[in-house]
């Protein structure tokens, strides 16, 4: 597919390209330029420009906007379904979700299209302030430059560019190499909804060898990151004075408590540890178990895990598919040897090319790297605990901290956790991998800052203006 830069659609003719390979079997299934620096530049100029026309943009025109892309998504969703299993390697029905997900994230963005409000302020409540009116005002950022990883390549586009777009800025978009095709059809989906080309670019090429030319780039006003700690670091640190928004990873851990049900527990532990064969930055990692309920766990967990089944993801048998690439897959059965030569117990696992069978791995010693770092992989670490307090202690003993999950009965207990353990997400009886794309959503410490969720985002991607009339 072609790259889109000042609303043209450019190939790679007089430029190096990209070749993106289906997960499953590594065959080429196309390929994307790979964007120069003047490229980028020419992007990041028109965008600049361009910002001053997207604010002009009246609301109600914004939300018409987004609302008939998401109908078009809709319209176009088998298609979009197909397009991130053979780039990312997701099963269909996970991508179909995905794709059902992303219309929600769009129609969300439009609401907030009609709702930029400003608020009185009460300015006669502060000392010798006269005859003063003030009010704040909601602008547009300007141009704001959205960066996405492989792992959802339709929803975590949807919900940058709609929130940017619903707050009336101009965006830049550079997809995750490994996936940019669902990207690049969103972006005409936009454009075939009537978005003017200011609205959106997208640019396709390595992030190691463009992003800081793009994040240090003084016309950007707003950088929205979802990917690694480490991309998020370099990124923060080349960014400058801008806004920036960090969703980084995790190694989300769960509790389990003698009083909770042990069979809802596994089931949430399945569908949280292993869907998108473990590539999602909430998937359920360290499992600390109660010692009074630690072997009935393992053991309810066990059969849910073998019934995994794996293969091609666009079979509708299959469960999981491979991971985004082979050499993923040999991380994860690195980190599961290694545990295993430090004592821990490993059922299922295996590798072969890109796929790694899903595996429980048992008795993990929580500074073994299944626990202590984010595996982003198709197992989950289980460690016994003796109390509710060490479980806690150990839940935030993590530099990160995104999403969180308990299984008890108890209200006190459950309270607990969610004041104690430092987490942007906390869950009640069920796994850590679940989100509704309404809802605020976003890590404490190291697993980044800032808020997404349509309504949220748009607070990010706009600046309040506070406004002083002098009255006589
Ligand atoms: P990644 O390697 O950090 O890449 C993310 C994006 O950053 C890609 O578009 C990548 O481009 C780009 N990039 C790489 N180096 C860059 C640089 N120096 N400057 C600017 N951009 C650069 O992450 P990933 O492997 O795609 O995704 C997995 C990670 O994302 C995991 O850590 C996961 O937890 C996290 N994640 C977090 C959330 C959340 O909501 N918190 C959601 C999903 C995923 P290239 O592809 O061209 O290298």
């Amino acid at each position: 597919m072609q790259m889109l830069i000042a609303g043209n659609w450019v190939n790679s003719s007089s430029r190096e390209s990209i070749a993106v390979l289906n997960p499953y079997d590594n065959t080429e299934i196309d390929s994307v330029p790979r964007a120069t620096a003047s490229d980028i530049d020419r992007a990041l100029a028109f965008a600049h420009q361009g910002a001053q026309r997207m604010r002009k943009i009246p609301g109600y025109e914004r939300y018409q906007i987004l609302m008939k892309a998401a109908r078009l998504l809709q319209e176009r969703a088998e298609d979009f379904a197909r397009t991130i299993t053979i780039e990312e390697g997701k099963v269909l029905a996970e991508s179909r979700v995905e794709v059902s997900r992303a219309v929600e994230t769009i129609i969300g963005s439009a609401e907030e299209a009609k709702r930029l409000g400003s608020e009185v302020v009460p300015l006669d409540g502060a000392p010798g302030t006269g005859n003063r009116f003030g009010f704040t005002l909601r602008i547009p950022c300007g141009v704001v430059l959205a960066i996405t990883p492989f792992n959802f390549p339709l929803n975590l586009v949807c919900h940058k560019v709609g929130p940017a777009l619903a707050a009336g800025n101009s965006v830049i978009c550079k997809p995750a190499s490994d996936t940019p095709l669902s990207c690049l059809k969103f972006a005409k989906v936009l454009l075939d909804a009537g978005l003017s080309p200011e609205g959106i670019q997208v640019i396709t090429g390595s992030g190691g060898d463009i992003g800081d030319q793009l994040a240090g780039d003084p016309r950007v006003r707003k950088i929205t990151f979802t990917g690694s700690r480490e991309v998020g670091d370099r990124i923060c640190r080349t960014a400058g004075i801008k806004k920036v928004t960090m969703e980084l990873g995790s190694n989300s851990p769960v509790i389990v408590l003698p009083d909770a049900d042990l069979d809802k527990a596994a089931q949430a532990i399945t569908a949280s540890g292993y869907a998108n064969a473990g590539q999602v930055c909430i998937s359920a990692q360290r499992i600390l178990i109660d010692r009074k309920v630690y072997g009935g766990l393992l053991e309810a967990l066990k059969p849910k895990v073998a019934a995994l089944t794996t293969g091609n993801p666009l079979d509708e048998n299959v469960k999981v598919g491979p991971m985004v690439r082979e050499k993923d897959a040999v991380r994860v059965e690195e980190w599961v040897k290694q545990a295993a030569e430090g004592g821990a117990q490993v059922h299922g696992g295996g590798r072969h090319g890109a796929f790694y069978t899903p595996a429980i791995v048992s008795d993990v010693k929580p500074d073994m790297r299944v626990s202590c770092d984010e595996l982003f992989g198709p197992a989950v670490a289980l460690t016994p605990v003796e109390t509710i307090d060490e479980a806690i202690t150990l839940a935030n003993q993590t530099n990160y901290g995104l999403s969180a999950a308990i299984f008890t009965e108890n209200l006190d207990n459950a309270m607990r956790f969610a004041r104690e353990v430092d987490s942007g997400n906390i869950h009640i009886n069920w796994g850590t991998q679940w989100r509704a794309d309404l809802m605020p959503y976003g890590g404490v410490k190291e697993s980044g800052f800032g808020k997404e969720g349509p309504k949220y985002a748009v607070q990010e991607m706009t600046e309040l203006k506070m406004v002083v009339m002098h009255l006589r």
